[in-house]
C-alpha cells in the first residue's frame, strides 16, 4: 500500500485527499519512507527536507478541512536544486553554493507553495545544470532506477529519478538544452520543455538566460498538464515571462487527434539512432496514424547545426551569468590579500571542471575579434533554425504546415555511468535531438514510447510557440493508446550499489 501511495496520479491523490480517505501527512509519510528505502541506491536528492515536508503536510490537512484545497494541496514534489527555496539550501550542484540559503523562493516554487504543495527535497543536478547525466554534480551521481549502473540523464536527473522511483508524485526540473526531456526519456517518464517565457525564470539560478526554462517532470501527461497549469503565466519579476493567459491544460486532453498533421523530420532520424530507439519511434508513429493522424515527411535541414550553435550561445551566456559568483556576494569565499586573488581562489576552488570549461569557451567566443566569427554567426544560424520550424508549422508564407513535429527524444537509451564522463563531445551528443526546440523557443514534450534492451525509449512532440495544449493532447492520446506509462522500474529487485 505504501508503495502504491507513491505512484498515485494527481487526480487519484486529489480524490483520496479531498474525500478524507487519506491525509496529507499519511501521503507525505509514505513518500518519506519510500525515500528512506530507495535513496541509498537512487541518490536523487542533494538535500532531503522531511521536517519541512511534514510541516507543509499538516498545514495542507488544515486547509482541506477548511474546504479550500487547490490542485497541489498536500502533493509531494521534488525540486531541482537550481530552484531557489527560502527555507532549504539551494546549491545548483556546485561547491561554490554549497551553503547558500536564498532569501526568496523562485516564482514556480512560490506558486506551488501557495497551493499547499509538500516539498520533499532538493534534487541532484549537474553543476549549474551543465551536463546530460548528473555526473557533473559536485556532490554525487544519481542512478537510473531502471538500471543502477546507468545514468538517469541530466541535468535534471535528480528530480526525474525521484519521480520515476516513487520518491515524489511530481518534480520540477529545468531545461537549457534538453535537461528535462532527455532524463525523462532515460527514466521512462514525461518531461516538458515549454515555450520560452511560458514559465517565469525568477529564482531559477541562471545558466543561459535566452534558453533557460523550468519544466515539469511527471509520470503521466495529465499530471504534467496539472503542474504546468500551476506554475505557468506572467510574472512581474521576470520581464521575459509571457503575458499570454494560462488555459486549462488538463481540460485540453480530449484524446482526439483525428485529422492532425504530424511532421516527421527526416534529419532527426538520420542522427545515428540506436536500433531499438529507431524501431520504437517507428512503432509510435504507427500508433499516431492509427489514432487518425496523418504523417507528413518534412525536412529541417539546419537542425544538424543546432549542437555547435548551442555550444557557442549557452557557454557565452553562462560566462556572463556566472561572473556573479566571485567569493564576495554569496557562496564560497576564500579570502586572500587582494580582491583579484580572492576572486581567483574562490572561483578556482568553487567551480568544477565542466563549469570552468564552459566559462572559458564562452569568454573566448565573446572576446573582441572572435565575437563576430562565433557569437554573431551562432545567433544567425539560431534564427535560421527557428525560421525552419516556423515554415514547417505553416506560420508566415506557407500556410499548409503541420500541427506538431515528432522525433525521438535522444539517439540512445541511458548510457553507463562513467562511459562518457571523460569525453565532453560524446556527452554533448546526448542532446542533439532536444536542443533545436530550445534554440527555437518552442514547446516539446517527451513521453515514454517503449523499451530497447530493457531501457526506456522516448518520443518527443514539438509544437509552435504556445501550443502546449496541442502537444499535450497528442501526448495524452498516445499515452491512452499504449501502456508504457504504467510500467515501473524494477527498483526493489535491484541490489544496493549495482
Ligand atoms: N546537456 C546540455 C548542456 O550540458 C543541456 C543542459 C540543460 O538543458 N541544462 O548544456
Amino acid at each position: 500500500m505504501a508503495e502504491e501511495l507513491t505512484y498515485l496520479s494527481i487526480d487519484e491523490a486529489r480524490g483520496l485527499l479531498d474525500r478524507r480517505e487519506l491525509s496529507c501527512v499519511e501521503l507525505t509519510e509514505a513518500h518519506l519512507r519510500r525515500i528512506e528505502a530507495v535513496e541509498d541506491r537512487v541518490k536523487a536528492f542533494i538535500t532531503r527536507t522531511p521536517d519541512l515536508a511534514l510541516e507543509q503536510a499538516r498545514l495542507a490537512d488544515d486547509r482541506i478541512r477548511a474546504g479550500n484545497a487547490a490542485t497541489f494541496t498536500g502533493i509531494p514534489v521534488a525540486l531541482k536544486d537550481v530552484l531557489c527555496t527560502h527555507d532549504a539550501p539551494t546549491t545548483a550542484g556546485s561547491q561554490i553554493l554549497r551553503e547558500f540559503l536564498p532569501p526568496y523562493d523562485a516564482t514556480a516554487v512560490a506558486r506551488l507553495r501557495a497551493q499547499g504543495a509538500v516539498f520533499v527535497g532538493k534534487a541532484n543536478t549537474d553543476e549549474f545544470a551543465m551536463g546530460s547525466s548528473t555526473e557533473n554534480s559536485s556532490f554525487f551521481t544519481t542512478h537510473n532506477p531502471w538500471d543502477l549502473a546507468r545514468v538517469p540523464g541530466g541535468s535534471s536527473g535528480g528530480s526525474i529519478a525521484a519521480v520515476a522511483a516513487g520518491e515524489a508524485l511530481v518534480g520540477l526540473g529545468s531545461e537549457t538544452g534538453g535537461s528535462v526531456r532527455q532524463p525523462a526519456g532515460f527514466c521512462g517518464i514525461v518531461g516538458l520543455k515549454t515555450t520560452y517565457g511560458r514559465i517565469s525564470r525568477y529564482g531559477l539560478i541562471a545558466f543561459a538566460s535566452s534558453l533557460d526554462q523550468i519544466g515539469p517532470a511527471t509520470r503521466s501527461v495529465a499530471d504534467c498538464a496539472h503542474l504546468l497549469g500551476a506554475i505557468a503565466g506572467a510574472d512581474p519579476r521576470d520581464a521575459t515571462s509571457a503575458p499570454e493567459g494560462v488555459p486549462d491544460y488538463r481540460a485540453a486532453l480530449t484524446g482526439d487527434i483525428r485529422g492532425l498533421r504530424v511532421g516527421v523530420p527526416r534529419e532527426y532520424f538520420e542522427m545515428g539512432l540506436q536500433e531499438g530507439v529507431a524501431s520504437a519511434t517507428d512503432a509510435a508513429l504507427r500508433v499516431l496514424e492509427g489514432l487518425g493522424a496523418t504523417l507528413v515527411p518534412i525536412s529541417l535541414p539546419s537542425s544538424g547545426m543546432a549542437l555547435p550553435v548551442y555550444y557557442i550561445i549557452a557557454p557565452a551566456e553562462a560566462s556572463a551569468n556566472l561572473a556573479r559568483f566571485d567569493g564576495v556576494k554569496y557562496g564560497l569565499s576564500i579570502e586572500q590579500d587582494s580582491l583579484l586573488a580572492t576572486y581567483l581562489a574562490s572561483r578556482g576552488a568553487g567551480f568544477g571542471p565542466e563549469v570552468k570549461r564552459r566559462i572559458m569557451i564562452g569568454t573566448y567566443a565573446l572576446s573582441s575579434g572572435y565575437y563576430d566569427a562565433y557569437y554573431v554567426k551562432a545567433q544567425q544560424v539560431r534564427t535560421l533554425i527557428k525560421q525552419e520550424f516556423d515554415v514547417a508549422f505553416g506560420l508566415g508564407e506557407n500556410a499548409a504546415g503541420v500541427d506538431v513535429i515528432v522525433a525521438p527524444t535522444s539517439p540512445t537509451t541511458a548510457f553507463k555511468i562513467g562511459e562518457r564522463s571523460d569525453d565532453p563531445l560524446a556527452m554533448y551528443l546526448a542532446d542533439v535531438l532536444t536542443i533545436p526546440a530550445n534554440l527555437a523557443g518552442i514547446p516539446s514534450v517527451a513521453i515514454p514510447c517503449g523499451f530497447a534492451e530493457g531501457l526506456p525509449v522516448s518520443l518527443q512532440i514539438m509544437g509552435p510557440a504556445f501550443a502546449e495544449e496541442r502537444i499535450l493532447r497528442v501526448a495524452e492520446a498516445y499515452e491512452r493508446a499504449t501502456d508504457w506509462a504504467t510500467r515501473r522500474p524494477p527498483l526493489d529487485a535491484l541490489p544496493v550499489g549495482a
